[in-house]
């Protein structure tokens, strides 16, 4: 699809995510930057944002599965890549075999990379506080022995260690970076020398210097998203990359009092004109977007009004002069004067990750070069 805008819309602007990633490498200054790509580049598409980042200066990538990176690899994106989350009963061979980095959550884990045909390279996973994936630090010492053994016999090359953060306060974050410090040490004297140390994602990456350390994860901020409730797009000097809209699929005129959609919770106030919109939850559109979320059509700016249902929503544009065909935008940029993803996310309490994510099913992707 090249000029024609599709149906129902999501377009990316890949000249943001370019400048996303600059601009980030820029403020931060680690000598390598991961672009995160994850479940389907937070709602952007996997391959033309990792092509995007990578022509913004990304040198690595990091995905969720191995299938992910797998897809990637099918594209011939040829940097290296990290993948961190598996089936316990994963065997690692395609892996290997597609030079995709595998992060190690446990002994078992490690175990099961090293029977894998080839030499596998991997990033051991510390938990320093998060409680998720990643061995605790009482039980790193047999990790980091263990990897040493396979090291030596040609099994396992440990190029990484690396942990996440809880971003629960700065002090917390503080004490997960000085735990992660320990456990580089344990690695250390256990005969390891993982050159790439990385612990920081977009948001600590921005404001805590000392997670820096020689690589950093960057999801949220290359497709232009403040990680931060007090801090927008613009004042991190980023600019969203996708904006969503659809086009309006019937207008109609209705008297004061008329219920709208599912269960009646709203009736309009006056005769009024009610424009009908194309995306509903199948599309990603949260249900509870419903009489709150903000949709902007033909310059002005309405929330949405009554349920949103599984392929649509309706607008009430009051006497506004809209027709079939018009478009209705749902977020992007706000520079452009249309709502952004954090005011949907605002008006759906969630967070701007889940509103782009959860983007699927029937749009039309459109990329802009
Ligand atoms: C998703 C993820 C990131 C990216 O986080 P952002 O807040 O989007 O920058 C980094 N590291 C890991 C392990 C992740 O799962």
């Amino acid at each position: 699809m090249s000029g024609m805008r599709a149906f129902r819309e999501a377009r990316v602007d890949l000249g943001a995510i370019i400048a996303n990633v600059d601009t980030l490498r820029a403020a931060i200054g680690t000598t390598h930057t991961m672009a995160v790509v994850k479940a389907r580049g937070y709602g952007h598409g996997a391959v033309p944002s990792a092509r995007a980042a990578i022509a913004g200066g990304a040198d690595w990538l990091g995905v969720v599965e191995v299938a992910e990176a797998l897809e990637l690899r099918a594209a011939k994106i040829d940097v290296p890549i990290l993948a961190w989350l598996h089936d316990p009963a994963a065997n690692f061979d395609e892996a290997v075999s597609a030079q995709i980095d595998i992060g190690i959550n446990s002994l078992a884990q490690l175990d099961r990379a090293a029977q894998a045909s080839g030499t596998a390279v991997v990033h051991l996973k510390v938990d320093t506080g998060l409680g998720r994936n990643g061995v605790v630090l009482d039980e790193c010492e047999q990790l980091f022995a263990a990897a040493h053994q396979h090291e030596k016999l040609g099994r396992v090359r440990v190029r990484g260690i690396f942990s996440h953060l809880a971003n629960a306060s700065d002090a917390d974050d503080a004490a997960q970076a000085t735990a992660f410090e320990s456990a580089v040490a344990l690695a250390e004297s256990a005969g390891l020398a993982p050159e790439l140390r990385h612990l920081a994602s977009t948001a600590a990456a921005l404001r805590l210097p000392a997670t820096r350390f020689d690589l950093v994860r960057l999801g949220i901020g290359i497709y232009g998203l403040s990680p931060f409730d007090d801090q927008n797009s613009e004042s991190l000097g980023l600019r969203p990359a996708l904006e969503l809209s659809a086009v309006i699929v019937s207008v109609k005129r209705v008297p004061a009092g008329s219920g709208v959609s599912y269960g009646y919770t709203y009736r309009t106030a006056a005769p009024t004109t009610l424009a009908l919109v194309p995306l509903g939850y199948a599309d990603g559109i949260p249900r509870q977007a419903s009489n709150r979320a903000p949709v902007s059509i033909n310059g002005k700016t309405y929330p949405i009004a009554g349920r949103v249902a599984m392929d649509q929503f309706v607008v009430d544009v009051g006497d506004a002069v809209v027709a079939e065909g018009d478009r209705a935008v749902l977020f992007g940029d706000p520079a452009r004067g249309i709502p952004s993803a954090d005011d949907w996310a605002r008006s759906c309490d969630t967070i701007n990750y889940e509103i782009v994510t959860r983007l699927a099913g029937r749009l039309g992707y459109r990329y802009l070069p």
